[in-house]
């Protein structure tokens, strides 16, 4: 299936942040990247478009990187500034920042929203109060949920990005921080394992000890298995290969994190399956070719024929019991972007 939606990525590093998170190596963020010219943003951009071609898809500038709303206004508007006449010309539809919670009020949303920004992520990390407070992030649950909402009463999509596993952090923490993130209807989410960077205040505290990767992967199965029945795009789950391995000193990192965490999913599925129906095995399974990978991987099927097919939705599985039993199991695995 070709794609239609596409993120012209800008990294922009917030240089001087006066936060110091204890998961965050500042010095490699504002060490190692420096603000990118607005006329280098421009090139890339066009560059992009160039490359993507101009039928039938939807194109989203991102200022990634820090917090977008935390830098210097007029550093903000030159950036902008470049994208406004892409989306005069219809090439661009739209502009995702990502920012803190409260780097978040209405004039900024005043701001924004005359510069042509559509989506704001918020690095939330958790909703639980003693999570935050462990990571030094600055503010409290209750700000990054009035934050969400005067993001989307004001009309822009919004965007929640956690980090599970921070010191505090439990399965009741994070239950709870879902439960929250859900009444505030967030349109999209990423999820970050906590990892021990080099030269962080984490790296400090030796009494912390990280999630293991099966931890992580259990709990990230289960946030998506509540996110995805309501339609909120996953942006990405699991961090993004570091340029320097050894920047990561422990933690839950994996280069395949998210295709874990769907053999994860596929697996509770299919073991309660195999509860509901006994004693019978499974002979045949039909599932559509891009998640036939994660069925490989399953103890429980090593003995099935498995068809790769085109035919059956990513979100469904079709199953032949040993006494020929058809079942069409509707599993809600697809990971969008
Ligand atoms: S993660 Fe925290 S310390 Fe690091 S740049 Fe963001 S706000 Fe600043």
């Amino acid at each position: 299936m070709a794609k239609d939606h596409f993120v012209i990525p800008v990294f922009v590093p917030h240089n001087g942040c006066p936060f110091q998170c204890i998961f965050c190596n500042q010095n490699q963020i504002t060490g190692q990247a420096d603000n990118p010219d607005p006329a280098a943003v421009d090139a890339q951009i066009s560059t992009y478009l160039d490359t993507i071609g101009d039928r039938g898809r939807q194109v989203l500038v991102g200022f990634y990187g820090g917090s977008f709303t935390g830098i210097e206004q007029k550093k903000q508007a030159e950036y902008l500034s470049v994208v406004l006449p892409y989306m005069n010309t219809g090439k661009v539809q739209g502009v995702r920042i990502s920012t803190r919670p409260d780097f978040i009020d209405d004039d900024v949303l005043d701001f924004l929203r005359l510069n042509g920004v559509t989506q704001i992520e918020l690095g939330i990390q958790s909703f639980d109060d003693a999570v935050l407070l462990s990571a030094q992030r600055g503010y409290t649950s209750l700000l990054a949920q009035n934050a969400s909402v005067l993001i989307r009463k004001r009309g822009f999509l919004l965007g929640h990005q956690f980090m599970i596993g921070l010191p505090g952090d439990s399965w009741d923490s994070l239950k709870r921080t879902v439960d929250i993130s859900l009444k505030l209807q967030p349109d999209m989410i990423r999820i970050y394992p906590a990892v021990v960077v080099k030269d962080t205040p984490m790296e400090r505290m030796s009494a912390y000890a990280p999630l293991t990767l099966d931890e992580a992967i259990r709990r990230t199965a289960y946030m998506l298995d509540r996110f995805l029945p309501h339609h909120i795009t996953v942006l990405r789950v699991g961090l993004h290969p570091p340029q320097d391995n050894s920047s990561i000193v422990r933690g839950p990192y994996h280069p395949s994190f998210r295709h874990l965490v769907n053999v994860e999913r596929w697996k509770i599925r299919i073991r309660s399956m195999l509860k509901c129906i006994g004693p019978q095995s499974i002979k045949e399974i039909y599932v559509n070719t891009a998640q036939a990978c994660c069925i490989y991987e399953q103890k429980e099927c090593d003995k099935a024929q498995i068809y790769p097919v085109e035919w059956i939705d990513p979100n469904n599985v079709r199953l032949v019991t040993s006494e020929n039993q058809k079942i069409l199991l509707s599993l809600n695995m697809r990971i969008s972007n």
